[in-house]
């Protein structure tokens, strides 16, 4: 059967001397796993088709199972920016991979596919990556179900704050409550509002947001705890934004 579908390639690797395999989150068909023939020769038309983070139109054919093999493609977007700058490239692998780890082949993606692509059109934009990829986490935790509770104490109903952060129970315990879990992360006021804004923000809808390094610092901490208690994945795009992180 022929497909020809908008997609994001969000995985590339080698295959043979000249071909690569792509991973695309697709608009319409879940995620595919695409054979592009000659992708590692210089020259191919179909190499930058196979380039990570590419968004473009794939036409290719596939069986009712496994790989399809690319017949046609056209770039809508290089996402270029985002495979040259060192910082962009470790925000977007790290979008990526995620992306990959938390969908199953055959699940719906229209909205995934929507925030995905928002999410590299920010990076691009020169939004603040870092900001950009907390917001897409919470999307993730939030398109897996597991969103955390932002708006009242998980244990009591409580809407009076201070609060902490408890991962474990996937949202916000009172000063009352907080015995509950020692390893719940203090959090301020203005991270709570800003966790709670992401909680309910399409990332289509993400303006400028402009923040302080230690308001940054808190966010960091929150959505690292939220994302290895609630999703529990060793991702290897991690270590690269770890890296990262201590170069600057
Ligand atoms: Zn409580």
């Amino acid at each position: 059967m022929l497909y020809r579908v908008e997609g994001i390639v969000i995985r590339s690797m080698d295959y043979g001397e000249n071909n690569k395999i792509v991973t695309l989150l697709t608009k319409t068909n879940g995620k595919a796993g695409v054979l592009i023939r000659g992708a590692k020769k210089v020259k191919s038309r179909h190499s930058s088709l196979a380039q990570p983070f590419t968004y473009g139109e794939y036409q290719y054919f596939r069986g009712t199972t496994g790989l399809g093999t690319l017949n046609h493609g056209e770039i809508i977007e290089s996402h270029h920016d985002l495979r040259s700058q060192l910082d962009l490239s470790a925000y977007a692998s790290y979008a990526a991979e995620l992306t990959d780890r938390t969908i199953q082949d055959d699940e719906p993606t229209g909205f995934h596919f929507e925030q995905l692509k928002a999410c590299f059109a920010a990076m691009k934009d020169g939004k603040d990556a870092q900001i950009v990829s907390h917001l897409f986490e919470m999307r993730i935790l939030d398109l897996s179900g597991y969103a955390p509770e932002l708006d009242e104490c998980v244990n009591c109903g409580n809407r009076v704050g201070p609060f902490r952060l408890s991962a474990y129970a996937g949202g916000i315990f009172c000063t009352r409550c907080t015995s509950r879990d020692s390893a719940a992360l203090p959090i301020s006021e203005g991270v709570h509002k800003l966790l709670r804004l992401f909680r309910g923000m399409d990332m289509r809808r993400l303006g400028s947001i402009a923040l302080k390094d230690e308001t940054k610092a808190e966010l960091k901490l929150c959505m690292r705890a939220l994302m290895d208690t609630q999703l529990g994945i060793v991702l290897k795009s991690r270590n690269f934004l770890d890296q990262l992180d201590k170069l600057v």
